[in-house]
């Protein structure tokens, strides 16, 4: 069977005249074969620059106790950051194959249908409440948070995320609806404490395709590290061992992400992470295979893109996961993209990285992080030969995760020792 491919060399600048947000279209970065929406964030420091934590705000987000417990209280945040603009021609390659995946997932799925639709079929706001302010948004749809009281306790109000899928101009209906489809079939088919829950699939009365999923009332990662400036160390490893552990999780169901990023990393106020956002995921392996799948095509943010991508026809994806973890490792540590792309020839921090990381005095940006464990594993994400870096297991295997301390939230849902 053929692997899950689809082909970014047809990408285009599609977002121009699609952004609902006028600033966005600045922000729009297009280069040869995707067509990535990189936000706004801060240039590294300069050397007259010494940049450190946002010392006022730190000891209201995190509260350590001296036996290495910690506790994260982070505040509500109303965006969500912007979703992923992807050109719709990533989506329409091979789409029978995932759509195949649903079926082949179809118990879960119709777990969930029934659920939700136990009794007569109801409408969008019936199930799930009116749909208040924007969360997030992009080329793909707007995210709004939607409000219900709970059946079984009126005094309370049960939240959700509800993303309206929208047609784009150069999208067929069909293709349109394959894509709902498939990124529905993707995500609502993983179940893990570290992974955003997708509730439903139903119609707006406008007829819009609206996907309901879990609220995560912390924000998006990138409007932390935004807010924050520079994570602290616990914190930063708090994060990425979660982080870790649904990437685990989403490599054994045989999915890649393709589109992991500070922007598609939720929160909850305490601090538990959900990655989130299906729109560009694979399938590498089906359910009834050992066989992995390599996939195609550039795909994602620009600054989280791995080398391989720009040069190899095929490639692993879950490899290409694991070094956009390392940039978001990095991300949180430094409060900056450590550079811009990672294609040859196209960024000269990139370039400096590569030669540096031979070198016995070894990348700056890496060698500041404390022990040699921490900076053995993220050499290794970081790798540009895709075949040399750690798989998520291994990671979550290596010393310095293991000794990481997870907070009580963090580990809530999971079976930890
Ligand atoms: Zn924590």
């Amino acid at each position: 069977m053929n692997s899950c491919i689809s082909n970014g060399l047809e990408c285009r600048d599609n977002l121009s005249d699609e952004s609902p947000y006028a600033e966005f279209n600045r922000e729009i970065i297009t280069c040869e074969g995707t067509n990535g929406l990189v936000l706004p964030f801060p240039q590294p420091p300069q050397p007259s620059q010494q940049s450190s934590p946002k010392e006022t705000t730190l000891h209201t987000r995190l509260l350590e106790d001296t036996s290495g417990f910690h506790e994260h209280r982070i505040q509500a945040i109303k965006s969500q950051g912007k979703l992923q603009s992807q050109d719709p021609t990533l989506r329409n390659a091979k789409l029978g194959y995932k759509v195949e995946s649903l079926l082949n997932r179809m118990s879960n799925w119709t777990r969930i249908k029934k659920k939700s639709e136990a009794d007569t079929p109801r409408s969008l706001a019936e199930s799930y409440g009116k749909r208040g302010h924007v969360i997030g948004y992009g080329a793909f749809g707007t995210v709004r948070i939607a409000c219900k009281l709970d059946a079984e306790d009126p005094t309370r109000t049960r939240l959700f995320a509800v993303k309206e899928f929208k047609q784009r101009s150069r999208d067929s209906l069909i293709e349109h609806k394959k894509r709902v489809i498939s990124e529905y079939s993707i995500s609502s088919s993983m179940y893990h404490p570290h992974v955003v829950t997708t509730l439903d699939l139903l119609q707006s009365t406008k007829g819009a395709s609206c996907q309901v999923m879990e609220y995560c009332s912390g924000g998006d990662l990138y409007s932390f590290v935004l807010s924050v400036g520079q994570l602290e160390m616990v914190e930063a490893n708090c994060f990425f061992k979660q982080l870790l552990q649904g990437v685990e999780y989403l490599h054994e169901m045989g999915v890649a992400h393709r589109d992991l990023k500070l922007e598609n990393i939720l929160l909850t106020q305490r601090g538990k992470v959900k990655i989130a956002d299906f729109g560009n995921a694979e399938c590498f392996r089906m359910a009834w295979e050992t066989e992995v799948h390599m996939i195609s095509g550039v795909c994602g943010s620009r600054p989280y893109i791995a080398p391989e991508e720009y040069v190899d026809k095929q490639f692993d994806g879950r490899a290409v996961d694991i070094w956009a973890c390392g940039m978001i490792y990095m991300s949180m540590r430094t409060g900056y993209h450590i550079w811009q792309t990672s294609q040859k020839g196209r960024d000269k921090a990139f370039e400096q990285y590569v030669q540096d990381r031979k070198k016995e005095t070894g990348y700056k940006p890496i060698e500041q992080l404390e022990t040699i464990e921490c900076r053995n594993v993220v050499y290794s994400a970081l790798d540009p030969t895709p075949a040399r870096r750690l798989t998520a297991q291994q990671i979550l295997l290596s010393e310095w995760v293991r000794k990481i301390e997870v907070c009580d939230a963090g580990n809530e849902g999971l079976d930890v020792c």
